[in-house]
């Protein structure tokens, strides 16, 4: 079941959290997995992690179009095509107050979550044109309902969300599909680090998660590697919620 023996898949922010364990599950799966990071000696971490040879580690800037462009001429280059790509790279925001602070990191958390998404869908799409190819954004709970003091974040991932719909009608046709998973609390570094700044109480997540817990990097890595198997040939425009039933 969910077979990616031979497929080629590009993971950013493959060096941590969630795209960390996808590219964990996709190698297990049988797929020649390039982890792609803005640290990439956290990248180089994750292809140490994996059993095999075929699995490469790549720094990249997904704000950067030329990053972007170069890492994926590596890939064309070392296995001759790209299957899959998962987008991963992402920042969290604390719970900035709106009215009194503003939000201080808008533009980067824009740059990074929106933009370059966006940039790296294109990058990839170009090269599925042909062959066909499967692309998996990683939204949100906060890109579908409203968490307080998130506004940066949250805009974001409602962009993404929105963003994977459209590309998937107009992607359709060459072969290419595009969905997105909505996770809700994962407990992965990002949830840690805001926790320790005291800008997410762990507790109260827990408690206001019908599952009565937070979320593995493994329970997205599962949904992610199902949409991007054969088995989801005609989902395209999904976004899926792993959110242990937050959003239910
Ligand atoms: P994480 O901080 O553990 O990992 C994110 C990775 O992205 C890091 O390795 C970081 O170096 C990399 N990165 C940051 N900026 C980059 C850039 N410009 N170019 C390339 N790489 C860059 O976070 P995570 O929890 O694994 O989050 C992964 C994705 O999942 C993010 O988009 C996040 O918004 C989303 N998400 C996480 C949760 C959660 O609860 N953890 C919930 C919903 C959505």
């Amino acid at each position: 079941v969910g077979s990616l023996r031979d497929r080629i898949a590009l993971v950013t922010g493959g060096g941590s959290g969630l795209g960390r364990a996808t590219c964990e599950l996709f190698a297990r799966r049988g797929a020649s997995v390039v982890s792609g990071d803005l640290d990439g000696s956290a990248a180089a971490e994750t292809i140490r992690l994996l059993a095999g040879d075929s699995h490469l580690a790549l720094e990249i800037d997904v704000t950067d179009e030329g990053s972007i462009d170069s890492a994926l001429s590596t890939v064309l280059g070392r296995y001759g095509r790209i299957d899959i790509l998962v987008n991963s790279a992402g920042l969290g925001e604390g719970r900035s107050d709106t009215l009194v602070k503003g939000t201080p990191h808008w533009q980067r958390i824009i740059d990074v979550n929106l933009t370059g998404t966006y940039l790296a869908c294109r990058g990839a799409a170009a090269r599925m044109r042909h062959s066909g190819g499967v692309i998996l954004n990683i939204s949100s709970i906060a890109g579908v309902i409203g968490l307080p003091r998130r506004t940066a974040y949250s805009a974001s991932k409602a962009a993404v969300t929105m963003m994977t719909r459209v590309l998937a009608s107009e992607w359709a046709s060459m072969g290419v599909r595009v969905n997105a998973v909505a996770p809700g609390y994962i407990r992965t570094p990002m949830t840690d680090e805001l926790a320790a700044q005291g800008r997410l109480n762990l507790d109260v997540v827990t408690r206001r998660t019908p599952a009565g817990t937070m979320g593995t990097p493994v329970d997205v890595a599962e949904a992610l590697a199902f949409l991007a198997s054969d088995q989801a040939r005609f989902i395209t425009g999904a976004v899926l919620p792993v959110d242990g039933g937050y959003m239910a």
